[in-house]
């Protein structure tokens, strides 16, 4: 049979609709040392899962409460993304969750002006990274018998949003990976969903308005629910669909975005 994260093999359904969970999940989290990715780990520790946290920050790991360990990865390195999932599994003998959170949204260069390295950059770290971290955790899973992934893709997937070329481009292909990786191990138990946040307060948004980027009072009032929504709100979404509660969710892009995307 699945693994509970994974969800429930057909033939087990009769005997048991919902999983149970057994002991205490493995739960591993890309870009979880802040922002969304660190209220993620913060709601999965609370759960009392064993959070992994994978992050280049190294001062930020340092610094990482007690009830998590932190790992150093750059997730564009090939070699080290396979090499830690395998030591994470080593370690704690499996790995049921895996939030594919770390990205960068760091290129505000009007298009005409871009050099194709920094395109390159944006789609190396925000596209190909996910898609290499979530084959070494899957390799993991199936040998496990399940698992479920959430990935993190953004209002930018659908709407257009000036000077975001690569980050448009890469969340669309992210929310294209959630379909195909969850089509491809469904039978073998491994989930893959989507959460697409709209406007988070993290810093790097709050830093948005104070470097000139974007005017969050015109955000704010283009958001049906009228305000931005919290790291937390995200670390719920994820959470939900990481769970055996959403046993039979697989490919879904769910919107965390106070109706952004509802809003014609
Ligand atoms: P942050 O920038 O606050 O945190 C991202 C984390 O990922 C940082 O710790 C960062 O490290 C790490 N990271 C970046 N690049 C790498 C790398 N190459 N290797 C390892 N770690 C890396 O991001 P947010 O919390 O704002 O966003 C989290 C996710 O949610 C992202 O996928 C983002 O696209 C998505 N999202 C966020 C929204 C928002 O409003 N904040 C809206 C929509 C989507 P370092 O500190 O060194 O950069």
């Amino acid at each position: 049979g699945y693994g509970a994260y994974g969800g429930t093999a057909p033939a087990a359904l009769a005997a048991a609709p919902v999983p149970e969970v057994q002991q205490a999940p493995v739960v591993v989290i890309s870009g979880g040392a802040r922002g969304i990715g660190a209220a993620t780990a913060d709601r999965f520790a609370a759960e009392g899962a064993r959070v992994v946290v994978l992050d280049r920050d190294a001062e930020a790991l340092e610094a990482l409460p007690a009830d998590r360990q932190g790992l150093r990865l750059d997730v564009t390195d090939e070699a080290a993304v396979a090499q830690v999932m395998e030591r994470i599994a080593a370690q704690h003998g499996r790995i049921d969750v895996f939030v594919n959170n770390a990205a960068i949204a760091d290129d505000f260069a009007p298009t005409t002006e871009q050099s194709l390295d920094a395109f390159e950059r944006g789609l190396a770290i925000n596209l190909i990274a996910p898609l290499q971290l979530a084959a070494a955790a899957a390799r993991v899973m199936l040998r496990g018998g399940g698992g479920a992934i959430v990935n993190l893709s953004s209002i930018a997937a659908r709407g257009g949003l000036p000077r975001r070329n690569s980050y448009c481009a890469a969340k669309a292909g992210v929310e294209a990976l959630t379909r195909s990786l969850a089509c491809e191990w469904a039978q073998h138990g491994v989930r893959v969903n989507a959460v697409a946040p709209g406007y988070i307060a993290t810093p790097g948004v709050m830093a948005l308005e104070a470097e000139g980027k974007r005017s969050l009072r015109a955000v704010r009032r283009r958001i049906p629910l009228g305000r931005l929504g919290n790291p937390a709100e995200i670390a719920d979404a994820v959470a939900f669909l990481a769970s055996p509660r959403a046993a039979y969710m697989t490919g879904a892009i769910v919107p965390v975005d106070g109706g952004w995307s509802a809003f014609g």
